[in-house]
């Protein structure tokens, strides 16, 4: 290590920054986040300074540091990118004993500022060494999205016991294992779900249970994630924080296998199937083996395709739930719908177009064509529709049978938002056969409307190759 990591207290201390461009900004504001009172230096504080400028820790110097400054000074910041003024800074600095960096010059600096993460109290602090500040940088991203936001709130909460515990848990290795099963248990859960009442009295029972050496009757807790349509990056944070901390997970077919990846390598995997006509487990068992696994204590991620409560029977799957009193979450995910249409450059809705969407299944509980149609017909209305692959030729018959012109554009998007995805493109009238051309497989969507129309010029996602062949294929046939 060329450094040593060390958190400074500066509450109530001095610190002096020399500067009032963005470098002396970005400085002032992070002493004054550890409270500390900041002497700023400069002339002219420049836009930047508009909220810290007013702050009562800020005390504004029109001139130029002088010897005396330092006194009680703890650090010194350069930051007023003038040569000869930083290294009169760094001499006073030195000459005072006080700790000095000078921005973007090494040689004038004490120590180095690392990259932060900001969860107060807890705080993540990178350094590349001054090596390669960018890689500190981008590893701070990867952080920022690890740590849910109220992670801080969170050690603060763990913070409030630490004495009972201290006092009830005498060695460090079982005050250890508390906080460990405390924070990645249900008392962290409860908390990050917003229950602090719950968490407490969750965190006094464990404690309980420690002290006496009683196993508590835990319970798990099952969590109804959205995988969203394919694409990893379209998880939510939430989802992703739970998938790296589940037990067991229960997943089907629409979970794109790079989505997989992402679980926890430990995690116990069930397949629960369901592709049309062929499902693996019937609604019914994976309801109770949901309960099963949560009754042993397991933490259950259920990850379903797209959000759980659109076409998703989330609904249905948390009803057991309830009714045994297994605790459980529900994390939204980014639908078919909006992954397809982002993906495919179809707004679902615009002003020229569609002033309402309607999503709507072809596969009802029958595996009916039971549809109203009167409130599917009407003119500006996007409407999209999730499991009608098999039934494309008979839908959009029943769309211009129903009202609709045959030159209303439809699109159908298979394995959208995926590097394998690809549209077809037609109108009510044609949009079958193209389906059948282009021998897609699904899972697809179809969405009918004229908003479809503003593909071609707002299309930004490279459909897979297999589309472009087809396309080529297809165009021959024409010929
Ligand atoms: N809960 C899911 C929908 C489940 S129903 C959601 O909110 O998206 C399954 C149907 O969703 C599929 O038949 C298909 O119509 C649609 N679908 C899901 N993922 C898709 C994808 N990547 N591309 C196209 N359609 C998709």
């Amino acid at each position: 290590m060329d450094h040593l990591p060390i958190f400074l207290d500066v509450k109530g201390k001095k610190v002096l920054v020399d500067g009032g461009n963005t470098p002396a900004a970005r400085r002032v504001e992070r002493a004054l986040s550890a409270g500390a009172i900041v002497h700023v230096f400069c002339p002219n504080m420049s836009d930047e300074f508009r909220t810290l400028r007013e702050h009562p820790r800020v005390v504004h110097h029109l001139r130029a540091p002088e010897p005396a400054d330092f006194e009680d000074c703890v650090v010194a910041y350069g930051a007023s990118e003038i040569g000869a003024r930083d290294q009169r800074l760094y001499e006073m600095a030195k000459a005072a004993k006080v700790l000095v960096n000078v921005a973007d010059v090494t040689k004038y600096c004490d120590f180095i500022t690392p990259s932060v993460v900001d969860r107060s109290p807890l705080v993540v602090a990178i350094s590349s060494g001054g090596n390669a500040p960018v890689i500190a940088r981008i590893l701070r991203a990867r952080i920022e999205v690890m740590l849910p936001a109220a992670y801080g709130r969170l050690a603060a909460f763990v913070g409030g016991f630490r004495e009972t515990v201290m006092a009830k848990l005498t060695t460090t290795e079982s005050r250890r294992r508390f906080w460990e099963n405390t924070i990645e248990g249900q008392v962290g859960d409860h908390f990050l779900a917003g229950d602090e009442t719950k968490a407490s009295a969750r965190l006094l029972e464990d404690l309980d249970a420690a002290v006496t050496g009683a196993k508590s009757a835990q319970i798990g807790e099952v969590f109804l994630v959205g995988a969203g349509p394919g694409d990893p990056d379209l998880l939510t944070f939430r989802a992703l924080h739970i998938m790296q901390r589940a037990d067991v997970v229960l997943f089907d077919r629409l979970v794109s296998d790079e989505i997989m990846t992402l679980v926890r390598r430990d995690a116990e995997r069930v397949y629960v199937g369901k592709a049309p006509q062929q499902h693996a487990m019937v609604q019914e068992e994976i309801s109770e083996l949901m309960v099963e696994l949560a009754q042993q204590g397991k933490r259950v991620l259920r990850l379903k395709g797209g959000d759980p409560f659109i076409f998703g029977r989330g609904g249905e799957e948390l009803e057991l739930l309830a009714k045994h009193k297994i605790p459980f979450q529900v994390i939204p995910g980014i639908t078919a719908a909006s992954g397809c249409a982002s993906y495919a450059g179809i707004p679902l809705t615009h002003r020229d177009h569609a002033q309402s969407c309607v999503l709507i299944t072809a596969h009802g509980r029958e595996g009916i064509l039971d549809l109203d149609w009167e409130r599917l017909v009407r003119p500006d209305q996007t409407v999209v529709v999730y499991m009608g692959l098999g039934s494309v030729g008979i839908l959009s018959e029943q769309f211009i049978k129903r009202g609709l012109d045959r030159t209303t554009p439809a699109a159908v998007v298979d394995n959208g938002t995926r590097t394998s995805q690809r549209v077809v493109t037609g109108d009510l009238g044609n949009i079958a056969d193209r389906v059948v051309e282009s021998g897609i497989k699904g899972p697809a969507l179809i969405i009918i409307g004229s908003v479809v129309s503003l593909r071609d010029e707002l299309k930004w996602f490279a459909d897979s190759d297999k589309d472009s062949h087809q396309m080529s294929l297809q165009a021959k046939d024409s010929l």
